[in-house]
């Protein structure tokens, strides 16, 4: 296997969601090799100017890296935002609506995203087997994009790749079941350790991990007739 294929077996092996995991790791070193070193690069700048600093959820997301990391602290997060109010106070002084695109780490997300959904799908004959044999289960999104990407590429395997989901997602609530039957005052036992932590691993499974990338989905709005409250008959 080449070098990609043992980082994505890897992250197979380990429980949740192989892509979001990586994402999430992918995202904080994004983030700490841009507190460390690239605070004061004019081209980072100018990406960070683009979204007026980053969106929301990777503003807050880079100031809690800094912040817990000792090496780094506040100082990195105070030059960033300092330039950035001075373009927003500038606008506000010129009269005009200050510019703000999609952020830059939003944008190397879905990258990366892609990226590696790909590379599970080129590789998928010696990654399922890993994938069926682990804790780990793609949540819905991540699940349904490889699923796309191998009905193009590699159907057989798509619908292998199915029948692996169902088992895992029925393991998982089977285990979620137990624990619920644990509470029962009936019943004698604690709940076990796989037991709690399908709990956790069925939200994962539904809704992934709480990264922008997953917040991007929006069901579809209602007609215009129904308005904001909805057709009322
Ligand atoms: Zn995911
Ligand atoms: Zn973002």
């Amino acid at each position: 296997m080449d070098l990609i294929g043992i980082y994505l077996k890897e992250a197979l092996e380990n429980p949740g969601c192989p892509v979001c995991n990586i994402l999430q790791k992918y995202e904080k070193s994004e983030i700490t090799t841009i507190l460390y070193e690239h605070v004061n690069n004019p081209s980072v700048r100018d990406q960070f100017k683009e979204s007026l600093g980053l969106c929301t959820y990777h503003a807050w997301k880079l100031k809690e890296i800094a912040y817990s990391d000792p090496l780094l602290g506040a100082l990195g997060v105070a030059v960033i935002y300092d330039h950035m109010l001075s373009v927003y106070i500038e606008s506000l002084e010129q009269g005009r609506r200050v510019k703000v695109s999609k952020c830059f780490l939003c944008r190397r997300a879905e990258e990366k995203e892609r990226s590696i959904i790909s590379g599970l799908s080129r590789r998928i004959e010696e990654l399922l087997p890993v994938y069926k044999n682990s804790g780990a289960i793609l949540c819905k999104k991540h699940y349904e994009m490889l699923k796309e990407e191998l009905g193009r590429e590699n159907p057989s395997y798509a619908d292998k790749l199915t029948e692996i989901q169902i088992e895992k997602l029925s393991t998982i609530r089977e285990r979620v079941e137990r624990f619920i039957d644990k509470f029962d005052y009936r019943s004698t036992e604690a709940p076990t350790k796989k037991e709690a932590e399908a709990v956790v691993l069925a939200i994962e499974s539904l809704k992934g991990l709480p990264l922008q990338i997953n917040f991007g989905e929006t069901p579809k709005k209602p007609g215009i007739r129904g308005g904001i409250f909805g057709s009322r008959a």
